[in-house]
C-alpha cells in the first residue's frame, strides 16, 4: 500500500490529481478530513497531494506541495488541530500570488482542490476557480506555462469541507471541529461547577464565537447555565443587567449554590455595544455573588477530535473526493456539510453568500433575520435554552389552567448516559408551562411493586445535565409483568402523557401499552419513546442518546490500546465492543478509530473473512518501515459470532502471524455505557424532551375525540429529518423482536468506509 506509484505508466499521466489543504484556524478533525481525502482519493484511483501551510503552500509550492502515501497519513484519526499545517496567507487575496497557485498547481498536473477552511478560506478557494481560466491566459501570455501544459487543465474543480469550531457555516448542521469544541467548553465548565459549588460561586466563562453564538448557546445547554449572551440575540440595551440580576437570584432563591453564564466573545446588546466578561461580572458582584471569570481561550481548539468530529469529517472527506470526480465544468463548487445523519452537498457559493448575511443583518440591527439565517436547530435550541432556564417561572409564559398536564416519565432498559439530561431537561420544560412532570422510580417494576413516583421539582434536577446513569432507577421490566398495576397508577397520578426514555425494552414498553388501550383505557394518553441507548437499536432512528457518549468512551480507550503498542510494536488488538445483536457501535467504533477490520451481527465471521484480515495485516506489517508504532485495530461485536470469540479470534490471528505480529484482546465492558454524558447527548436531550412534551400537549387537544386512539410514537432521527413514527407501524414493520433491534441497517456504509480507509477494499479488489 505504501508502494510509490510508477510516476512515468500512461495511467499514472491520466490520474486525476487532487491537492487537499487545511486553511484558516485550525479545527480538531482536520486531520481525520486529510486522511480521509488521502486514502479516498488514492483507492478510486488518484494522485492527491497535500498543500502544506493552507494558501501559503499552492503560492510556494515546491516542498510545500507533496504528493501523499497511504502511510504518509496513518494515525491522523487520533492528532489534534492539522498535521499539514495552516496559515492565514495575504498573498493569496492578492491575483499575483493565485496566479503563483494556478501555476504551481499546474506544474504538478493538479486541477483539483479540496480546501477544508471557515468562509474566508472558501471564499478564496471560489474566487480562485471564477479567476481560473484569466489566471491560465496570463501564465501562457507571459510564457511561464506553454499552451499545451494548460490544456488539460482548462477546468479547477473545488470541493468545500468546513472546518470551523465556531459552527458558523450556513445550510450545514455542524462543522468540523465544532462538537470538539464544545466538548472542551462543557468538561472545563463541569470541572468549574464542583469549585463554584463548593464556594457557592459565580462564574462568567467567556467561550469562542466572534459573530456566531452556536458554541455559546450549545455550552449554555449542555452545562446548564443560568444565563448566556450571544451575538445573534442581544439583549435590550442598558436593560440586560436587571435581567440577569433577575434570573440568577431567582435560581439562587430556589437553592442553586452556583450561578454560571457563558458570553460569546462577540456578545452585543441591541445598540451593538460589546457585552463583556467583567461588565457581567460587576453586575454578579452587585447581586453580592462571589465572581470569577474564565475566559477559556485557545483550550477550546486544543486536543484530539470527538468521535462526532471524526465521523463526520471522515464520510464528508470521502465524499468530496467523489464530489470532484462527479463534477462536471458546469457544476457549481459544492460545500460538503451534514443535515442530521445525512452528508450532503451544498452550493459553496451560497453557503457563504449565506453565512455572510449573518453578519450583515446582525450589523443592521435585524436580529430576527440573523436568528432565521441560522439552521433551525439554531432556533429552537434558543428556544429551549430562554424555556429551562430564563422563563422557567414567568407566570406570562404559562399555560391556562385547562391546557396544564400531570406528565409521568419512566427510565428502561440499560443504563445509557442521556436518561438524566433529558428528564431534566422534560422536568424544566415542563415547568415552564405549568405542567407537572412524574419520575417513576425504578422502571415498571418499581412502579408495580411500590408505586412510587416522585413530583420532579426544579431543585430535584437542576443539577442532571451532567450525570450519567439514572437518578430515578432503571431496569428492564415491562408493564406486561402486571397491567392492572400499571393501570391504577397511571390513574392514580392522573397521568395525561408518558414519557418513555430507554431503548429496546423503552420501544417494547410503548408497544405494549398501545396493544392494551382497549383493555386498559386509561393507556389511553399520548406516549413517546426517547430513544436513549449505547446500543442505538431502536427501530425507526438512527440516533439515541447515549451512544455518542459510548462512542466517545471507545475512542479514548481505542486510541490508549493503540498506543500502548507503540514500544513492543507489531501488535494488533482484537476490541470487544457492546451493541447487542446490533453492529451500529461495532461499525461506527470501526470507523473512527480506523480499525483494520469490523466483524459485526449483520456480517457473519467466517474462515474466508479471517484470513482475509490476516493477510492485510501480513501485508500491512511487511510495508511497515518501522514509522508506524502504534497498534491495529479489530473491533468485534460482543454478539458477531457464538463460535469465534475474541480470544479465539486473537488466538487465530497470531496463529497464523507467522511470527510477524502478536495480538492481544482488549473489552472495554460497561466503561461503554459511559460517566458523563457528551455535550452532543445533552444538547440532544434537551432538545428531543422539548419535542415529547410538544408532542404530548398537541395530542392531548385531539385525544378527547378519540377514545381508543393511544398515540404511541418513537421519536426518531431518520436521515434529514426529525420524526414522531407510529409504533404500531414500526413493531409490524422495521422491528425484529427476537434480536432486539430494527431491521433497517442504516450504518452499513459505515463499515464500507472503513474498509476502504484500513486499505482492505484495495487488498480484496487487488489493487
Ligand atoms: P476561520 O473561520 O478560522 O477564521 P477562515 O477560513 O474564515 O477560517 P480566514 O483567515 O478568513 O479564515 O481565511 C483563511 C485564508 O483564506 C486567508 O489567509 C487567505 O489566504 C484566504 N482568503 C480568505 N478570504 C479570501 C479572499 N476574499 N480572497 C482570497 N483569499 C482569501
Amino acid at each position: 500500500l505504501d508502494a510509490e506509484s510508477d510516476e512515468t505508466s500512461e495511467a499514472t499521466k491520466k490520474k486525476k490529481k487532487i491537492a487537499v489543504m487545511t486553511s484558516g484556524g485550525d479545527a480538531p478533525g482536520m486531520n481525520p478530513a486529510v486522511r480521509a481525502v488521502v486514502r479516498a482519493g488514492i483507492y478510486l484511483g488518484c494522485d492527491v497531494f497535500a498543500v502544506y501551510e493552507g494558501y501559503t503552500g499552492l503560492v510556494t509550492g515546491g516542498d510545500l506541495l507533496k504528493k501523499m502515501s497511504w502511510g504518509d497519513v496513518r494515525g491522523f484519526l487520533s492528532y489534534g488541530g492539522t498535521n499539514i499545517g495552516t496559515a492565514r496567507c495575504m498573498e493569496f487575496r492578492k491575483r499575483e500570488g493565485r496566479l503563483m497557485g494556478a501555476y504551481n498547481m499546474i506544474s504538478n498536473g493538479i486541477d483539483a482542490l479540496i480546501v477544508c477552511g471557515g468562509d474566508g478560506s472558501l471564499t478564496g478557494a471560489d474566487l480562485f476557480r471564477a479567476e481560473w481560466p484569466s489566471l491560465l491566459d496570463e501564465l501562457i501570455e507571459t510564457g511561464r506555462l506553454t499552451k499545451s501544459q494548460v490544456a488539460p487543465h482548462r477546468n479547477l474543480t473545488i470541493v468545500g469541507l468546513v472546518g470551523s469550531i465556531d459552527n458558523d457555516m450556513a445550510m450545514t448542521d455542524a462543522t468540523i471541529g465544532a462538537y470538539s469544541a464544545l466538548e472542551r467548553i462543557s468538561e472545563m465548565v463541569d470541572y468549574i461547577d464542583a469549585t463554584a459549588s463548593s464556594h457557592s460561586r459565580a462564574f462568567v466563562v467567556e467561550v469562542m464565537g466572534r459573530h456566531c453564538g452556536w458554541l455559546g448557546l450549545m455550552a449554555g445547554l449542555s452545562t446548564g447555565a443560568d444565563f448566556i449572551f450571544i451575538p445573534e440575540r442581544p439583549p435590550k440595551h442598558g436593560k440586560w443587567q436587571e435581567d440577569l440580576k433577575h434570573v440568577c437570584s431567582k435560581h439562587r432563591a430556589k437553592g442553586r449554590r452556583k450561578t454560571t453564564v457563558i458570553v460569546a466573545e462577540g456578545a452585543i446588546d441591541d445598540q451593538l455595544q460589546p457585552i463583556t466578561s467583567d461588565e457581567v461580572k460587576k453586575v454578579l458582584v452587585e447581586l453580592g455573588l462571589d465572581t470569577r471569570i474564565t475566559t477559556l481561550g485557545h483550550v477550546q481548539r486544543g486536543g484530539t477530535a470527538v468521535a462526532y468530529d471524526r465521523l463526520l469529517s471522515t464520510l464528508q472527506g470521502v465524499e468530496a473526493v467523489k464530489a470532484v470526480l462527479d463534477l462536471t465544468p458546469e457544476d457549481p463548487s459544492p460545500m460538503i456539510g451534514i443535515l442530521e445523519n445525512r452528508i450532503v452537498r451544498r452550493p459553496l457559493v451560497e453557503a457563504v453568500a449565506l453565512t455572510k448575511s449573518v453578519a450583515d443583518a446582525i450589523e443592521s440591527k435585524d436580529f430576527d433575520k440573523a436568528m432565521s439565517l441560522r439552521d433551525t436547530n439554531f432556533a429552537e435550541a434558543y428556544h429551549s435554552f430562554n424555556a429551562i432556564s430564563i422563563d422557567d417561572d414567568d407566570e406570562t409564559k404559562l399555560l391556562p389552567e385547562s391546557e396544564r398536564l400531570n406528565i409521568g416519565v419512566v427510565h428502561v432498559g440499560a443504563s445509557s448516559s442521556g436518561l438524566n439530561a433529558a428528564t431534566r431537561a422534560a422536568a424544566l420544560y415542563c415547568l415552564s408551562k405549568g405542567h407537572k412532570l412524574f419520575g417513576i422510580v425504578e422502571g415498571f417494576s418499581g412502579l408495580i411493586e411500590t408505586g412510587e413516583v416522585r413530583e420532579l421539582k426544579w431543585l430535584d434536577v437542576e443539577n442532571w445535565h451532567n450525570k450519567g446513569g439514572s437518578e430515578l432507577g432503571t431496569n428492564r421490566s415491562l408493564p406486561s409483568a402486571d397491567y392492572g398495576k400499571v393501570a391504577y397508577y397511571l390513574q392514580k397520578y392522573n397521568l395525561q402523557g408518558l414519557i418513555i426514555i430507554g431503548g429496546f425494552e423503552g420501544f417494547s414498553a410503548l408497544h405494549e401499552l398501545y396493544s392494551e388501550t382497549k383493555r386498559y383505557p386509561i393507556f389511553n394518553i399520548p406516549k413517546i419513546l426517547i430513544p436513549s441507548t449505547v446500543s442505538n437499536n431502536v427501530p425507526g432512528s438512527e440516533y439515541s442518546l447515549g451512544s455518542d457518549t459510548c462512542l466517545n468512551q471507545l475512542v479514548k480507550y481505542c486510541d490508549a490500546v493503540k498506543q500502548s503498542a507503540s514500544s513492543s510494536r507489531r501488535r494488533v488488538f482484537v476490541v470487544e465492543v457492546q451493541g447487542g445483536h446490533s453492529g451500529y457501535v461495532a461499525s461506527y467504533c470501526g470507523l473512527i478509530t480506523g480499525a483494520i477490520a469490523t466483524y459485526t451481527p449483520e456480517a457473519k465471521i467466517d474462515l474466508s473473512v479471517l484470513q482475509s484480515d490476516i493477510d492485510l495485516l501480513l501485508e500491512v506489517f511487511a510495508n511497515d518501515r518501522g514509522e508506524d508504532r502504534n497498534g491495529k485495530m479489530i473491533i468485534r461485536n460482543e454478539q458477531a459470532s457464538t463460535v469465534y470469540s475474541t480470544e479465539l479470534i486473537a488466538d487465530l490471528l497470531k496463529e497464523n502471524s507467522g511470527k510477524r505480529f502478536e495480538t492481544r484482546t482488549a473489552i472495554p465492558g460497561h466503561v461503554q455505557q459511559g460517566y458523563t454524558p457528551s455535550s452532543m447527548d445533552r444538547v440532544v436531550a434537551i432538545r428531543f424532551a422539548t419535542k415529547a412534551i410538544q408532542f404530548i400537549e398537541s395530542e392531548n387537544k385531539i385525544i378527547a375525540n378519540d377514545e381508543y386512539c393511544s398515540p404511541s410514537v418513537v421519536l426518531g432521527v431518520q436521515g434529514t429529518d426529525i420524526k414522531l413514527l407510529n409504533v404500531a407501524h414500526l413493531y409490524s414493520e422495521d422491528a425484529d423482536v427476537k434480536l432486539r433491534k430494527g431491521k433497517t441497517v442504516h450504518w452499513r456504509e459505515m463499515t464500507y468506509v472503513s474498509d476502504m480507509l484500513s486499505g482492505k477494499l484495495m487488498l480484496l479488489e487487488g489493487k
